[in-house]
């Protein structure tokens, strides 16, 4: 393992330790500390959008902040307590204050039988209510005799909603977007690790010389890219693609799920960056239930997204439970995903589309010194594709002259390399060095309208 990659697994670790705490919700003080922490270390900008902004059919709403959240027994011992983990609050609890009988506080407690040890977390952004989450088991062991004493030290006011950008310039006329949502509080892997894992990216991706441009959104779920897009219409409009980055840091198996297209370019090149790694990944279809591609990809805007995911949201029994915590998620786990991510843009970066300067007929490879010496060969090594898939292992290199026989017969100005690859079953790497060897020689050229 390089030393680059250590520093980078052990920022994401201190990240992790550091955020996760913090307590996160639409709007308010603790997303603004979580952004700025973010833009330590990558080149964030932090966007505030007002309360009562119009966006689409939506509107920015009131920021909330709790300073203290708690519900003392007849005995005036905190048996709750937000101080002790946020996730005890519902998220934009309206300010309370009161003395209650069980009868009149039970309604407001919320627990999770199936996970009788796991605090729920629940939020209640569009409609006034209060309430608090608490595990089954302590739900147990309350005294359905006794009063309660409970304080939210809560507010909601005209503020605004909070969001970071960073955007990477880029040569080809190409954009790509990566995004993630801020909204949640102490939940390790929806969505502290996006966050981590964005960060990593964009550090990583400004400190590259790039051929295309890339545009990283932080942003509450949902409200947070309505308001982005309705404040930037004509630029979303133009991006050419990219990922919903969510739920990148459990321990199971990485997992892809599709844009709405399901075989565009964005589709392509993220199942070339498994299949270079030698990763079989839990398959899911498109469904307009998931996360913010719903907005991105909605019919105003069809910005096909992706995401690429280790224990994807649904999926996994601690989602949105206080179990997704730091003992769920590993910086080292973050850093598999990353791998594909960081793999995908290399993919995009150097892809292209090659056009044969020698389209009739297929060129004399020999006199151009391409050919081995001796004629005749062993029989072709077949594509290793599949064999690969699931091994952690790459797949092979094809015989060199199979490889430029492959990109000449596909160089037709349909096919890119990422194409080639994937019809060959070679390597994306193989085939982009030998088609520099090939452009030297002067029997590919590039594209005009290139991808
Ligand atoms: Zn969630």
């Amino acid at each position: 393992m390089n030393h680059h990659r250590l520093d980078l697994e052990a920022l994401a670790d201190q990240l992790l330790r550091e955020l996760f705490p913090i307590c996160r919700s639409l709007s308010g003080d603790g997303v603004r500390q979580s952004l700025s922490i973010l833009a330590r270390h990558a080149p964030l900008t932090m966007l505030e959008y007002p309360s009562g902004t119009p966006c689409f059919d939506w509107t920015i709403p009131r920021e909330w902040n709790a300073r203290a959240a708690w519900i003392k027994d007849a005995q005036g011992r905190k048996v709750v307590d937000f101080g002790q983990s946020n996730l005890h609050l519902v998220s934009y609890s309206v300010p309370f204050r009161g003395t209650l009988t069980w009868e009149e506080l039970a309604p407001h407690l919320h627990t999770l039988p199936r996970l009788p040890r796991a605090i729920p977390y629940r939020t209640s952004y569009y409609r006034e209510d209060w309430g608090f989450c608490l595990s089954q088991e302590q739900y147990e062991t309350l005294d359905r005799q006794g009063r309660y004493e409970v304080c939210i030290d809560s507010e909601l006011k005209d503020g605004s909603l909070t969001l970071a950008e960073a955007r990477l310039a880029g040569a080809s006329g190409r954009e790509y977007l990566f995004s993630t949502y801020c909204c949640h509080p102490s939940l390790a892997n929806d969505n502290l690790s996006g966050l981590v894992l964005t960060t990593l990216l964009c550090r990583e991706l400004a400190g590259r010389s790039r051929r295309h441009a890339y545009r990283f959104v932080i942003a509450p779920e949902t409200i947070g890219p309505i308001a982005y897009l309705a404040q930037h219409q004509e630029e979303m409009r133009r991006l050419a693609g990219g990922f919903v980055v969510t739920c990148v840091g459990g321990p199971g198996p990485l997992g892809y799920l599709e844009t709405f297209l399901g075989d565009h370019q964005i589709d392509r090149v993220a199942r070339q960056a498994f299949r270079e790694l030698g990763v079989e990944p839990l398959s899911y279809p498109f469904a307009p239930n998931g996360s913010d591609e719903r907005q991105y990809s909605s019919p105003g805007f069809r910005i096909p997204m992706a995401t690429i995911c280790k224990d994807k949201y649904f999926a996994y029994d601690f989602y949105h439970t206080s179990l997704d915590d730091l003992s769920f998620v590993k910086a080292g786990q973050i850093m598999q995903t990353l791998e594909v991510y960081l793999r995908a843009v290399d993919i995009l970066e150097r892809d292209e589309v090659l056009v044969s300067a020698n389209p009739h007929g297929e060129p004399q490879l020999g006199r151009r010194g391409l050919y081995p010496q001796l004629g005749g060969k062993l029989l072709p090594r077949p594509a290793a594709l599949a064999a690969t898939s699931g091994t952690g292992l790459p797949p092979p290199e094809l015989d060199e002259v199979d490889a430029i026989l492959w990109i000449m017969f596909l160089a037709d100005g349909k096919h890119s390399l990422l194409d080639m690859a994937r019809r060959s079953g070679a390597p994306f790497g193989q085939l982009r060095r030998l088609a520099g060897v090939l452009l030297a020689e002067g029997l590919l050229r590039r594209a005009e309208d290139n991808a």
